[in-house]
């Protein structure tokens, strides 16, 4: 078994920058959306030019849903903000997930043995263990399994494993996790462990990925109470 633990030390500047360039992209997106609305409206534009604005209309959605992700990430609202064991957010993130699962066929199991609280922002919570069910679905796509989710308590942390049956990672391929843009995938995004590393390292935790190619992932994710 392969074991490493990512430093999450670039992940400030990271997270910095995407918060301040998200809130910069954001207000003209808004305005030009606006103004698409008031032309898709107007009687003088043809029923082609209409169609036009509706794809540029779905694309701004589509940009402003990106922009929206990175605000969710870099900011923690105070209106978010929950004391929690995590017990509603896991379970959260898998009955959203389901159906994809499904699709793949891969059950998803969590098991829950936790009281510890703690202060989380909510929304980020939730996209982090999404983002974490969905890539150990992902791993598992062409051969079904299950995606094994168990939440505990030890010494004053809270801990939260998941583990795939899936394709697994080198070493190497663990290194790059967290990287932006890093994928492996026809359609990654390459963003969504940059988004878990940057939510557990808000709340002082730690995590260590055990891989094994062609075996499968286990993510153990240590946060301090
Ligand atoms: P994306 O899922 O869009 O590719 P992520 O940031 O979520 O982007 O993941 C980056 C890459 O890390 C993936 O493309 C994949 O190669 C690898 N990865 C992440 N989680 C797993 C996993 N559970 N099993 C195998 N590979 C994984
Ligand atoms: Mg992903």
């Amino acid at each position: 078994a392969r074991e490493v633990i990512i430093q999450s030390d670039r992940l400030q500047v990271i997270s910095e920058l995407s918060a301040s360039v998200a809130h910069e992209i954001r207000n003209p997106l808004t305005i030009t959306s606006g103004f698409l609305q008031l032309l898709s409206h107007s009687e003088s534009i043809s029923l082609k030019d209409k169609d036009y604005v509706e794809y540029s209309l779905q694309e701004l959605k589509r940009a402003e849903k990106i922009v929206g992700d990175f605000l969710t990430f870099s900011k923690p609202l105070s209106e978010n903000m929950v004391d929690s064991n995590l017990k509603e957010e896991t379970e959260y993130a898998k009955n959203i997930l389901i159906p994809y699962a499904n699709m793949y066929n891969v059950n998803l199991h969590v098991s829950f043995h936790n009281s510890l609280h703690k202060a989380f922002d909510k929304n980020q919570m939730h996209q982090c263990f999404i983002n974490l069910y969905k890539n150990g679905i992902e791993a598992m796509k062409d051969t079904g399994g299950t995606l094994m989710i168990d939440i505990s308590e030890q010494k004053k942390n809270i801990i939260i494993k998941i583990k795939d049956q899936g394709i697994g990672m080198t070493d190497e391929e663990i290194s790059f996790l967290g990287k932006p843009y890093y994928s492996t995938k026809k359609e990654g995004t390459g963003l969504g462990m940059l988004m878990v590393y940057s939510t557990i390292h808000k709340v002082k935790g730690l995590i260590k990925v055990e891989s094994e190619k062609g075996k499968g992932t286990v993510f153990t994710i240590m946060i301090p109470v």
